[in-house]
């Protein structure tokens, strides 16, 4: 069995269009110098004038960049990756092999070809250019739809999603036609109707320790479109060991973020965040709402980011945080600085290969509550029988304003500490909210306090809605 030697797509035109070529060899020096000896036209542009690697070339054996191992003289053996990873910042790699553009490609361009700092050599950069999505959602719709209109030649998209008529409200690459579909063929539809000059690149999976560095690897530059912490390290950490940029968006209620991590150039998201917050603690878009707007303002961000690492033009956000105000109208910037102790790009590492993110963001050990909870279907026939069952509401008022449960009473999560009183302990309780997590801490609050029956309505009032009573909205 020989080793694998992964080609970059600005490389491939040296090796017969080829993605990857077998060769056998002790060294990573030694496959190389076969590699260019088989294909000479390869050899200038892996190696300067003097033998020596381009500085714009990086090399990886399996996960580990050579240059943390021992440089040409890293070992190889059979079944290994080896993978080169040329830079892409100002695009000096691919400069001597920027692809053409034909009549129509010229004339759509047109306004970006007028721009000096853009012209024909920067539109020739953005088609060669190869940009990854991680998540085709809020932040991902504005992403997608700017780098096509722009040119980028290639976009890879990561989301197992499927279009959901909540997401309309804000996912502007998706469409009432669309509810129902993946949202990966969605937004290759679209796509595909604004550019059809771009390819996209499919990836209908979620992004984990074991599929990211392959995902990863084939892209010049990543944006992070997640709403979830364990996805946001995963793409931190796989950023930092490809050595790739991660431009990075979020977005929460009326308030964004975004800035551009890349370990080479300043600091990660970990340089920042070291640990992420507890489960629960922050609340998701799904629980916390976001204003329709604030991913266009965020994802705009982030594409036009992106476009300034292709092009290599202007100062890029890297070393700085910009949070956005939607209600204030205010952009606030903060330096950051590169962490010398930084788990993963500090100065001595501890994490050098991807981790468990679900175990490091402390999700899978929350406590199981098997027997805490009831069925709709099932609360209905137990409140008949028993009309005394105290079913109890602990949503926000203006939740309860879109639609409540006959008979339900309303006492906010946030209250319920302080109103334990107006409960009667000897009732069998049922505690409920929208989805069923927000109940389910309020069953702890209870049961701390020494309430001894109670349980929580598995999937909220949507359940209800679904299964009990049509006749009340979903929200
Ligand atoms: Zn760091």
């Amino acid at each position: 069995m020989a080793v694998t030697i992964l080609i970059p797509t600005p490389l491939r035109p040296f090796v017969g269009g080829r993605d990857a070529v077998q060769l056998e060899g002790g060294s990573v020096g030694e496959l190389l110098d076969r590699l260019t000896g088989e294909h000479a036209p390869l050899r200038p542009h892996l190696f300067a004038d003097d033998g020596r690697l381009r500085s714009f070339v990086n090399v990886y054996v399996n996960d580990r960049d050579i240059r943390q191992l021992a440089q040409r003289d890293t070992p190889v053996k059979a079944g290994d990756t080896v993978s080169i990873i040329p830079s892409i910042a100002g695009g000096t790699a691919v400069a001597d092999v920027l692809p053409h553009l034909s009549h129509e490609e010229i004339l759509r361009y047109s306004r970006h070809l007028i721009l000096p700092d853009v012209g024909l050599e920067g539109q020739k950069k953005l088609k060669a250019a190869r940009v990854l999505l991680v998540g085709a959602g809020g932040l991902g719709s504005p992403a997608a739809l700017y780098l096509t209109a722009a040119g980028v030649g290639t976009i890879g998209l990561v989301d197992f999603d499927v279009v959901d008529k909540t997401n309309l409200q804000r996912q502007i690459l998706h469409g009432t036609s669309t509810v129902g579909t993946g949202k990966l063929e969605s937004a290759a539809a679209r796509i595909h109707d604004l550019n059809p000059n771009v390819r996209v690149e499919p990836f209908e999976t979620r992004l984990t320790s074991e599929n990211a560095l392959d995902i990863i690897r084939d892209f010049d530059v990543v944006a992070d479109g997640t709403d979830n912490f364990p996805t946001r390290y995963l793409v931190n950490d796989a950023c930092v060991l490809l050595d790739k940029p991660n431009v990075y968006g979020s977005i929460f209620r009326f308030e964004g973020q975004a800035s551009v991590f890349h370990a080479r150039r300043g600091p990660c998201y970990r340089c920042l965040y070291s640990e992420p917050p507890p489960p629960g603690l922050v609340p998701s878009c799904a629980e916390g709402g976001v204003l329709g707007v604030l991913p266009g303002i965020i994802g705009s961000i982030q594409a036009m980011e992106t476009i300034k690492l292709i092009l290599g033009v202007g100062e890029p956000l890297i070393g700085r945080l910009v949070l956005f105000d939607a209600l204030k109208l205010q952009f606030r910037e903060l330096r950051l600085e590169k962490d010398p102790d930084c788990p993963v790009c500090g100065r001595h590492p501890t994490i050098t290969a991807l981790i468990d993110y679900e175990a490091f963001c402390g999700i899978g050990a929350e406590p199981s509550y098997e027997g805490a909870e009831i069925s709709a279907e099932q609360l209905k026939d137990e409140w008949h029988l028993n009309p005394e069952l105290l079913v109890f509401d602990v949503r926000h008022p203006h939740e309860h304003a879109i639609a409540h449960i006959e008979g339900a009473r309303l006492i906010p999560l946030s209250e319920l500490p302080d109103r334990l009183g107006e409960l009667d302990g000897h009732r069998e309780i049922v505690t409920h909210c929208h989805h069923g997590a927000r109940s389910l801490k309020a069953l702890e609050i209870l049961k701390a306090a020494g309430f001894p029956k109670v349980r929580s309505l598995r999937g909220g009032i949507d359940a209800w809605a679904v299964n009990v009573d049509r006749s009340l909205p979903r929200y």
